[in-house]
């Protein structure tokens, strides 16, 4: 375990923010001794903190899983069940699975962060999100220390959401997540872009390779240019909304999905002229419109003021609300 006070908290945008005491744990048991000390204290769990954005420094303790392991439980019928320590990188998660023979989670190559913070988020690319693959979500209550084993219904997954990240926020520790993967591999290639790279039969391995260069050509990296990918979930319209869209942009891009209508908030971001836009240190990428980055020496403030006048500008002229994924404190 280790304890430092006023101390940077990691995060890709790379603004500065300081916690009042940052502890990092090894395991369930030291995370449980922690318990008493955490009451009435603002606490905060963070993973590897790409998808935070702070606007202040964070008055309070946060926490930090380093559990490791990656530990098959079962194995029945052409599937493994795998329960994995919250602190492993996803995307050593992803390439130790596929060296292994299991299948599954290939299409969310290079995604940032940690095995944690993917049943929090509920990450998503390439038409495959954690939900498709989680069965349990093992936790320690942070005000009591009691564990607690989620099923993947209990966890209310829901497009880039999770009981987690709403009913119960801040309540639970992820400590272990438990995947379901395949023994076969089975290609998930009708999505986005990935037919027109990948044709005929496909292994594994090219799929995994074929993301993480699109990915490294379309997305800027967070250790060259500070950001928390897709800054906006995309919103889903109504038909009404829509038809009334289509009238006046005939090529827009959609996609049916259960309640509605699916625009590509990037789309829209682009259409409003903010791809590539600068407000002081901060921008809208100019490869990809969904993106806010830090130019160099923005602070939380300045992303959150050009967040809200993307949002404010594409509200004025789509008539449409957007919302950022990224959690804002
Ligand atoms: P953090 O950002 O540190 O935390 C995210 C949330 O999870 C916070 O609410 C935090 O409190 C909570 N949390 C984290 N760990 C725990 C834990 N152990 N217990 C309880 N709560 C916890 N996301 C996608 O879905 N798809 C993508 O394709 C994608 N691409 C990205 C590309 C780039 C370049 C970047 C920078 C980000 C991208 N993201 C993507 C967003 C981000 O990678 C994911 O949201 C990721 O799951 C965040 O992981 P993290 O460990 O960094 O969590
Ligand atoms: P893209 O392929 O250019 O597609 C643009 C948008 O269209 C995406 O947001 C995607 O929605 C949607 N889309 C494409 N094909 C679809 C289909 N068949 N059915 C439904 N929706 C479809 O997107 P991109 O920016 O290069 O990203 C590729 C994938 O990586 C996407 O799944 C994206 O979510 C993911 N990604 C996520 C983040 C993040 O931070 N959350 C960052 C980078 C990339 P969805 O976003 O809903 O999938």
């Amino acid at each position: 375990m280790k304890s430092t006070f006023n101390a940077q908290i990691p995060n890709t945008f790379a603004v500065s923010a300081k916690a009042t005491q940052y502890v990092e744990y090894d395991s369930v048991s030291d995370l449980r001794q922690l318990i008493p000390a955490l009451q009435g204290k603002r606490v905060l769990h963070i993973g590897g903190g790409s998808n935070l954005l702070f606007t202040t420094d964070f008055d309070g303790i946060v926490l930090h899983s380093r559990i490791q392991g990656i530990e098959q439980v079962e194995t029945s019928a052409g599937s493994v069940l795998v329960r994995v320590g919250a602190g492993i990188r996803w995307d050593d998660f992803v390439a130790e699975a596929l060296r292994r023979g299991w299948y599954g989670a290939e299409n969310l190559s290079l995604i940032p962060g940690e095995v944690g913070a993917s049943a929090v988020q509920n990450i998503g690319a390439y038409g495959i999100e954690a939900k498709d693959l989680i069965e349990r979500v093992e936790c320690i209550d942070l005000c009591t220390g009691e564990q607690r084993t989620f099923t993947n219904a209990e966890c209310h997954y829901a497009y880039r959401s999770s009981v987690f990240k709403h009913e119960l926020r801040g309540r639970y520790a992820v400590t272990h997540v438990l995947y379901r993967l395949s023994c076969t591999f089975e290609p998930h290639l009708d999505y986005g872009n990935l037919r027109t790279h990948l044709q005929g039969e496909v292994t594994a391995d090219e799929v995994r390779n074929c993301i993480i260069k699109i990915r490294r050509e379309k997305l800027p990296d967070p250790d060259v240019m500070g950001n928390a990918g897709s800054f906006f979930v995309n919103p889903v319209v109504d038909r009404a909304k829509f038809e009334m869209l289509q009238q006046t942009f005939p090529t827009m891009p959609f996609y049916e999905v259960q309640n509605g209508i699916k625009i590509p908030a990037g789309w829209l971001i682009e259409q409003c002229g903010w791809k590539g836009r600068k407000l002081g240190p901060a921008a809208v990428h100019d490869r990809q419109a969904l993106v806010l980055v830090n130019l160099g020496g923005a602070t939380g403030a300045d992303i959150l003021r050009l967040s809200d006048a993307v949002c404010a500008d594409v509200k004025q002229k789509l008539d449409i609300d957007i919302h950022p994924e990224v959690n804002i404190f």
